[in-house]
């Protein structure tokens, strides 16, 4: 295990998160849906990483109901009220944008529903992350964000935000009105009433 994955886990258990380390992706995908209850019903969030581990498909098989605001059949309305829904699900599961060595959770989020669920509200949160993630500290982390991260969600979503050509994102942040940075939630130490599980797997998975 390389030092930066050691000490992030060393932290993040200090931190108070629960912490498991996988070497591969199917190893990590049979746990995460052996802790999740196969009654609950889970919050899915825009995570490129839980979707490449095929966990949502597995999870709705078993019987899971996912709450699922990405559904293309919704109309933007109908989408909203999903978002709005996200809120009382039991399991939000979901990556991080970045881990910080010294055991944080940092997230940028445009509407803000996935960071609000990773701080309050689900009785477990589920954070799958490759080791891509880990950074050295707080300021890398955000760099990582804006010019890892940002630049090919907004590619991904087809936002016409500076990052999505390649543009360097201006010191303030974009005046686009598709901008997706307006919300960053650095978790220091698991929330109170949040008991949070990170799976951490030893790839680059994600952005
Ligand atoms: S503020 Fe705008 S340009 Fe900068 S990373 Fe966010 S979306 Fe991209």
């Amino acid at each position: 295990m390389k030092d930066s994955v050691a000490k992030a886990i060393a932290s993040l258990e200090n931190n108070g998160f629960k912490v498991r380390f996988f070497s591969n992706e199917n190893e990590a995908r049979q746990a995460i849906l052996d802790e999740i209850d196969a009654k609950a019903t889970i919050a899915r969030c825009g995570s490129v990483t839980c979707t490449d581990l095929g966990l949502w498909e597995s999870l709705s098989q078993r019987g899971n109901e996912i709450i699922d605001p990405y559904r293309p059949e919704l109309s933007a309305e109908e989408k909203d009220r999903e978002r709005k829904r996200l809120l009382t699900a039991e399991v939000l599961l979901t990556s991080s944008n970045a881990i910080t060595e010294d055991g944080k959770l940092v997230n940028i989020d445009g509407v803000g529903n996935r960071v609000a669920l990773q701080v309050f509200g689900p009785d477990l949160v589920v954070i799958v992350a490759g080791t891509n993630k880990i950074t050295p500290n707080l300021h890398e982390a955000l760099k990582r964000i804006k010019t890892v991260a940002c630049p090919q969600n907004a590619r991904r979503l087809g936002l016409a935000t500076p990052c999505a050509q390649n543009i360097p994102c201006p010191e303030n942040g974009c005046e686009s009105p598709q901008r997706m940075c307006r919300a960053t939630v650095i978790i220091e130490k698991q929330p109170r009433l949040t008991p949070t599980s990170i799976y951490l797997i030893d790839k680059s998975l994600g952005y």
